[in-house]
This record gives structure tokens, sequence and C-alpha cells, in this order.
């Protein structure tokens, strides 16, 4: 007999880290509705709402828009294994630690990478995307970059991004992770041909799918395949299969996950899309301004700041372990920790999906004088 262990009681936490997010109790309430079947029609219904509101938040008309069953990873490994085959090229923008990882999954599928580096915080032009295409040996059949770079809070601009990917015949791929549901995505607007993101950073859900769209143009891109995907479970095609009309089984896709991201769906819808940008925003101002008078200074500048998460520098004689060790033990907050060459240098602070609230703000900011006193 193994020992009795206690009854499940975690404590409560508000996460205010790079993500999982604090979920809405409205998607909590409904993760513990009673199952259905996969096949059931009541369930299918649901799919078919929840794939029209991904297309609202991702403001996109593409067909092709599900949550892959998975966190954000699976959606990056979905997009990147089904558009790249063995021996084609990707350009891929690293400025942070998920550029990198963009890059890691490319190799990982047998794409030949080639990849452009800024140092972490910053962001690309238009012209410096260009100018890699047009300098390279073989044409690039993918551009990927990170919309809202987590580890290092900085948010890629987006204009003319997708123009200098086309104008040499390759595709756009975004990552929308940090960004979906709390700052403006703009699919069609932006001219992105595949997009991933995952349900626990600004969609307030926990994780477990990762939502992703893709264009026409990518679709057939993949119809186009010399040979199949080489993960099964990820292959667009079949999946589209269940998601689609013909509802042919693939896998067991987790009912309580899709009542959670339909339920998170919702609230973005009820609340507006650019209601909630605002919100985001407001908030993240109202952290920025707070931080000012603790004489403590966000990593990046604010012309391209992320709304969703701020990196904040640890003071200069400051143990940032100790301060995240506090915050959790003496108020119940979780921040994050620097990744990488950030190690130590900064705090992670997302300010995301239900968690985004101006009490939240001020509750961590009179922790943070406490205990920095
Ligand atoms: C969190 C994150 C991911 C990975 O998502 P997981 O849910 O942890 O798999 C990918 N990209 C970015 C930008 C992220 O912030």
């Amino acid at each position: 007999m193994p020992q009795a262990y206690s009854e499940l009681d975690p404590s409560p936490r508000l996460l205010l880290g790079p993500g999982p997010s604090s979920a809405h109790p409205r998607v909590l309430r409904a993760m513990s509705t009673p199952l259905l079947g996969y096949l059931d029609p009541e369930f299918l219904k649901m799919l078919d709402e929840t794939q029209d509101l991904l297309r609202y938040v991702f403001q996109t008309s593409n067909e092709l828009t599900l949550p892959v069953s998975g966190t954000g990873m699976a959606g990056m490994e979905t997009v990147l294994s089904n558009l790249l085959e063995p021996g084609e090229r990707a350009l891929v923008c690293a400025a942070g630690f998920f550029g990198d990882r963009l890059e890691e999954v490319a190799l990982r599928h047998g794409a030949e990478v080639t990849k452009i580096e800024k140092p972490w915080g910053e962001v690309f032009t238009p012209e410096e995307i260009d100018a890699a295409l047009r300098t390279a040996q073989r044409s690039a059949k993918v551009v990927a970059l990170v919309h809202a770079e987590t580890s290092t809070g900085a948010l890629q601009p987006m204009e003319g991004i997708a123009e200098a990917a086309h104008r040499h015949g390759a595709l756009l791929v975004m990552d929308t992770v940090t960004s979906l549901g709390g700052a403006p995505v703009k699919l069609d607007k932006w001219g992105v041909d595949a997009a991933y993101s995952g349900t626990q950073k600004c969609l307030g859900c926990p994780p477990g799918l990762a939502p992703v769209s893709l264009s026409e143009r990518a679709r057939e891109m993949i119809r186009n395949r010399k040979r199949k995907p080489d993960a099964w479970y990820f292959d667009l095609e079949l999946l589209a299969k269940y998601w689609g009309k013909e509802r042919v089984y693939h896998h067991t896709v987790s009912a309580t996950l899709v009542y959670a991201l339909r339920e998170g769906l919702r609230l973005v819808a009820d609340e507006g899309l650019e209601a909630r940008w605002a919100r985001h925003r407001a908030n993240a101002e109202y952290l920025w301004e707070g931080l000012q008078e603790l004489d403590l200074t966000p990593f990046v500048p604010p012309a391209h700041r992320l709304p969703t998460l701020t990196t904040v520098r640890v003071p200069e004689g400051v143990d940032e372990a100790s301060v995240r060790t506090r915050l959790r033990e003496d108020y119940g907050i979780e921040i994050g920790a620097g990744l990488g060459p950030l190690k130590g240098q900064v705090w992670r602070v997302g300010l995301m999906g239900y968690s985004s609230r101006k009490e939240n703000v001020t509750l961590l900011l009179g922790a943070l004088k406490e205990i920095l006193k």
C-alpha cells in the first residue's frame, strides 16, 4: 500500500510570471462540467464555436484555424513541421530564447536554417529581413519570428514584415504565444501566413492547447509537399479532417480543455478585443509608473516594450532569487526569473489575461516595496 497522501489543495497563487497566468473563474468552472465524447454532436458544435472564436482573436478568416493538443511548443512544432520539408530553407529571426527555439525546432525537422540574430531585447526591421533574404544563396520557404518575446519583454513591430518575406516568395510564420488576446494580433491585415499560440498566457486558460491558424497559401504549400510531415500527431491535414466537416477520428481531443478554451474565448469576445488590448496596455503602464517610483527600470525601452510581459532590471546588490521566494511565500505571488544571458539580471512580470488587473499591480508594487526596503 502506498502511504495515504493528502487531498489535493493547492495554495492560491497570483500568477504574475511569464506564464501560466491565473485562469479566469469562469474558465475553471467550465472545466468542472461533465465530459462529452469526441464525436458527440454537442461537443462537435463546441468545436465549431471554438474555431469561430479563435478566428476572431487571431483576426483572420483562415479556415484552417484550430487548437492543437499540447502547449505553445506543440503549436511551434505543428507549424514548422507541416511547412518545412527536410533540406528546405528557413530564415529565423532571433533576439531571445524563443527565437532560438524556432531555429532548434526547424533544424530537428530537417530544415536548413539561416539565423539572423540581434542582442536580446531588440527587434527586427523589414529591411534587415529583406537584406537577409536577398543575400541568401538559396531562397527561403519560411521566415519565422517571435511577435512577443517572453524572454526579453520586446514586442516585434509587424509593419512591412510580411511584405519583406513575400517579396522573396517566403511564407511568414509568427509566434503569438504571449500576444494573442493581450496585444493586437491581426493575421490577415499583417499578411501572416501561419501563427501559433498557447492558452495559458493572455487567453487566461490552463496550459494544454495550442491555437494555430494557417492561410490558404500556407495550406496549399502543405498540400504540395513531396512527403508527409514527419510527426503524425501534428499532421495538419489529418487534424483538419477532425476539426473540419469530415469529423474523422484522429486522437481524443480533451473535452475539458476545449470547454476551458471556449469559455476563455467567450470572455475575450464579451470584453471585445480592442477593450482587452487597452486593458492590458493600461495595466502595464500602471506597472511601469509604479516601478519608476521604486527606482526599478524596465529592460526594454518604451518604444517596443511588451504590454503583456515586463522585464525589470534587478538592482545592484539585490539577490533576485530571494525576492521571488519572498513574493511567493509572504504574498502568494509568482513572478519569473531571467533566462539565458538575462539570468540573474532581470525579473519577468507578466500581466496576462485574468491576471492583468489593476489590483494585482498594486499588490505586486506594495510587496516589492516592502521586500526591497
Ligand atoms: C511560453 C512560450 C512558448 C512555449 O509555450 P509552452 O506553452 O511553454 O510550450 C513559445 N513561445 C513564446 C514566445 C512563449 O512565451
